[in-house]
C-alpha cells in the first residue's frame, strides 16, 4: 500500500466526514482484497481549481467493461465467486456512490481487464473560509422512524462492530448493544432486552446457530427476532440459516440499506 499526498496536502474538501471515511475505506478496502498477491494499491490526491480527486488504483485482475454500469448496483459484488469466502466489511459500492452523490460528488472507474481498477472519488474543493454546509436534507432521507428500538449485534470482526456504530449514530431512536462473543450473548440479551438481535455466524467461541438455539431456549426471549449476518448467502446457505429458525439474514459486506430495511420490517408491530 502506498499512499501519497501533492505538496499541497494542505487542502480541504466539503464533505460529511463520516461519509467521505466509510467511502474512502470501502474502496481501499475493495483494492487491497481484489489485488493480485503482493500487488500495490495506490491512494493519492489530486487537486483542481475546484475539486478534489482522490484516486485509489490496484494492479488486480480488473474488471471487464461490461460490467462497469453494474458494478455500482446494490446486487453486484465484485468477483463473488472467487472470493466468496472472504469476509466483507464496508457499506458496498452501491452505498458509496450514493454517499458521494449525496455530497456533490461522484465516482469513476476506469479499468480493464487484467490491468488493475482505478477509482476517482472527486469532490468539491473548499475555501479555507468557505460556509459548513448542513446535509439535513439528505440525512433526513435516512432517518429511521423507529419508536425506540435496542439492537443486540454479536459479531467478532471489530472492523464491523465500528461501522454498525456509525450506521447507528445516523439513525434516531436506535440504542446498540454489542458483544465479540456468542457465550456472551444470551445473558446480554436477558438483561438488555433489545428488541432485535443481529447475529454473526462466525463466532471465535460458539457458532451463530448455537447462539441461535440458546436463545430460542429462553421463554422471554424466544419471541426476538433474530437476523443472521454472514458472508455465506449461497442459497444452501440461506436454506440451512432459515430452517435453523432466524427470521432473516443480512449478507456481507453489510449494506446500509438493506439493514435499514430488514430491521424496519422486523420491528413493527
Ligand atoms: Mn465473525
Amino acid at each position: 500500500m502506498e499512499a501519497y499526498f501533492t505538496d499541497k496536502a494542505n487542502e480541504w474538501v466539503i464533505a460529511d466526514q463520516t461519509r467521505l471515511k466509510q467511502v474512502l475505506i470501502n474502496l481501499v478496502t475493495n483494492a487491497i482484497k481484489y489485488n493480485k498477491p503482493n500487488g500495490l494499491v495506490k491512494f493519492y490526491v489530486e487537486l483542481d481549481e475546484a475539486k478534489v480527486k482522490f484516486h485509489i488504483e490496484d494492479e488486480g485482475i480488473g474488471i471487464p467493461s461490461e460490467h462497469h454500469g453494474s458494478i455500482f448496483n446494490p446486487f453486484y459484488r465484485l468477483n463473488m465467486e472467487n472470493n466468496f469466502f472472504v469476509e466483507g466489511t464496508g457499506i458496498g459500492l452501491s452505498v458509496a456512490k450514493e454517499m458521494t452523490e449525496l455530497m456533490n460528488g461522484k465516482i469513476t472507474l476506469t479499468s480493464e481487464l487484467n490491468e488493475g481498477s482505478h477509482f476517482v472519488v472527486t469532490l468539491p474543493r473548499a475555501e479555507l473560509n468557505s460556509e459548513p454546509i448542513d446535509y439535513a436534507p439528505n440525512n433526513a432521507k435516512r432517518k429511521i422512524a423507529f419508536n425506540t428500538i435496542k439492537v443486540l449485534y454479536v459479531e467478532d470482526n471489530i472492523a464491523n462492530l465500528k461501522l454498525m456504530q456509525r450506521i447507528v449514530e445516523n439513525m434516531d431512536g436506535v440504542t446498540l448493544v454489542q458483544t465479540q462473543f456468542g457465550e456472551r450473548a444470551v445473558a446480554l440479551a436477558l438483561n438488555e432486552s433489545p428488541d432485535i438481535i443481529l447475529l454473526d455466524l462466525n463466532l471465535p467461541d460458539i457458532d451463530g446457530f448455537e447462539v441461535l438455539k440458546r436463545i430460542k431456549k429462553e421463554k422471554e426471549l424466544s419471541e426476538i427476532p433474530i437476523i443472521a449476518v454472514t458472508a455465506h448467502a449461497m442459497p444452501e446457505d440461506q436454506a440451512k440459516i432459515k430452517l435453523a429458525g432466524f427470521d432473516s439474514f443480512i449478507p456481507k459486506p453489510i449494506e446500509i440499506e438493506r439493514l435499514i430495511s430488514e430491521l424496519e420490517r422486523l420491528t413493527r408491530k
